[in-house]
């Protein structure tokens, strides 16, 4: 029995996909040109294909998991289940017209027209705002059809926005906040599950170590305390005599969300010498 899975054969999220593989402890053969490859190591066989079709071959129960954008499992509306969100690919779905034009708000697009490769979201978006637009599907170069005269808005992913200005674009709105995600078929016997279990409880490790980082620091026997406080730990801080007498050295796991923050506090609090090393793998 192996679980197969679909993921992209080349564009954004094939590095990432493979990495997040690699990073799971997860061996796979690199052939050149590849459809499918096996991993030595766990029992895995991968599917390279076009994000647009994982996530039909899910569906169909062809491969069994799929990484795949969240815009791309919205659009395409098709019966697969969202297990779990991967923390790469990110970007927006956003509405963008001519840098000239004076936008209010989606008022501005009643009759008018929408080029965009995600039909199925936007229109979707039209009708709960009530907004009645024509919404012209093209499949790639989205962002040059007001320039031409094509249409007088487009609705295309956005990361850094660069590639709107260049073409004298302005986001007006965000329609979805998209990454890529772990998708699943429907009917699942309890062996894949179990496959499938396993696969998720390592990717929850690189995800959780991504998001922590370890923190040893040297403290004033006197500021221990205080210091103590400060530092959440997975448990509670280790705190280590120092060969000098009257300092100790602590060490402590720190989310990123919080870190700059706690850093601060600890080097006011008396820390000294603050070392912050990256976590591989952490199992909660
Ligand atoms: P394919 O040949 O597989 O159909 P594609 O051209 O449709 O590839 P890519 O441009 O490689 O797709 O993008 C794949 C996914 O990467 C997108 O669906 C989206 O989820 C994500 N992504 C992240 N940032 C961006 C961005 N700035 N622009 C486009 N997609 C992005
Ligand atoms: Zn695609």
């Amino acid at each position: 029995m192996v679980l197969k899975i679909a993921i992209q054969k080349s564009g954004r999220l094939n590095e990432d996909s493979m990495k997040l593989l690699k990073e799971c402890g997860i061996d796979i053969a690199n052939g050149v040109n590849k459809l499918k490859a096996e991993a030595n190591n766990f029992p895995l066989e991968v599917y390279f294909l076009r994000d647009d079709d994982i996530p039909q071959y899910v569906e169909d129960g062809v491969a069994d998991i799929g990484f795949v954008g969240e815009n791309v499992v919205y659009e395409k509306n098709k019966k697969v289940q969202v297990v779990e969100q991967l923390g790469f690919g990110k970007c927006r779905l956003s509405i963008a017209v001519a840098r000239n034009e004076e936008y209010n708000d989606v008022n501005f697009l009643h009759g008018k027209r929408i080029a965009t490769s995600y039909p199925v979201i936007v229109k979707k978006f039209m009708q709960e705002r009530g907004v009645e637009a024509e919404i012209h599907e093209i499949s790639g170069s989205v962002e040059i059809a007001p320039g031409i005269g094509l249409a007088h808005a487009i609705c295309d992913l956005v990361s850094s926005g660069s590639t709107l200005f260049m073409n004298g674009l302005k986001e007006v709105e965000t329609i979805l906040r998209s990454q890529a995600v772990l998708i699943k078929s429907i009917g699942f016997t309890e062996e894949k599950q179990r496959l499938l279990d396993k696969l998720l409880f390592r990717i929850k490790a690189v995800k959780k170590a991504k998001n922590n980082k370890y923190v040893l620091l040297n403290a004033p026997d006197d500021k221990l305390d205080e210091i103590i406080r400060l530092l959440p730990g997975m448990k509670s801080p280790s705190v280590l005599p120092l060969a000098q007498s009257g300092w100790s050295s602590v060490h402590s796991v720190l989310n990123e969300n919080d870190f700059w923050d706690i850093i601060e506090k600890l080097k006011e609090a008396g820390a000294q010498g603050i070392l912050v090393v990256p976590i591989e793998k952490m199992i909660v």
